[in-house]
């Protein structure tokens, strides 16, 4: 078996364990492979043992491998933080994008995304654990942004993304009952289904809280190099 099948085994092991010790299906978790800084080939490889749905932090660097890979069927998602000036690629060639924090940035999705595509998937980028960063919406905005970003057009708000700092499972906690408030007030409950956390350091206390999506990177693929870059 090969090093990367190996490695995806074990994380679907780890993902499948924390799940039957909080009593949820494994279904209920999807894996997305987070891909950055690593080749195409490997992609291409990760392709191979089953995985389909990869993310990726650096608009330029994605869409190499977006067009280098395009005769696979891969499920691209951003999860890096959106710029407002780089929304056009990202509504064009993505199918997720999990970074959303702003008004504007889920306008200029909305009105960049062909109709003729699918829908755009989006979760909205909240700053749990209140840190000292620009990224991610404040708690208490999340209720209006959902209801703004929910009434445009070409878009699917599924849920909530955090990265919360290391050894916090109260984050997790938080982000899980933020989550659920927003849900019981949703006027489609149904649409409202992906809570986007949990990495390859603490993705069994997030699926532990409710995550339904972990990100995983270091753990399938290895240790990052960003001297390659
Ligand atoms: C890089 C990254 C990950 C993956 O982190 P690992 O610790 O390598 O699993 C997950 N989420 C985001 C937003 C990232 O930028």
């Amino acid at each position: 078996m090969n090093i990367l099948q190996e490695a995806r085994n074990q994380v679907l092991q780890q993902i499948e364990q924390a799940c039957q010790l909080a009593g949820r299906p494994q279904q209920s978790v999807e894996l997305l492979a987070v891909s950055k800084t690593h080749p195409a080939e490997m992609l291409r490889e990760m392709y191979t043992t089953g995985q389909r749905s990869f993310g990726e932090n650096y608009l330029q660097e994605a869409l190499e491998k977006i067009e280098a890979l395009a005769d696979l069927e891969i499920e691209w998602h951003f999860i890096g933080h959106v710029q407002r000036n780089k929304t056009k690629h990202l509504a064009s060639s993505f199918a997720w994008v999990h970074g959303v924090d702003r008004l504007i940035i889920a306008e200029r999705l909305s009105s960049q995304r062909e109709a003729s595509q699918a829908p755009l998937n989006i979760c909205l980028q909240v700053n749990i654990d209140a840190q000292d960063t620009k990224d991610g919406c404040q708690p208490n905005e999340v209720a209006d942004l959902v209801a703004q970003i929910s009434a445009l057009p070409n878009l699917r708000l599924r849920g909530l993304m955090v990265i919360p700092a290391p050894n916090n499972p109260q984050a997790f906690a938080d982000a899980k009952a933020l989550f659920e408030h927003v849900k019981a007030q949703h006027a489609k409950p149904e649409d409202w289904d992906t809570l986007s956390m949990g990495m390859s350091g603490d993705m069994v206390d997030a699926i532990a809280a409710g995550s339904t999506m972990v990100r995983v990177g270091t753990a399938l693929f290895g240790a990052r190099d960003y001297s390659q870059q």
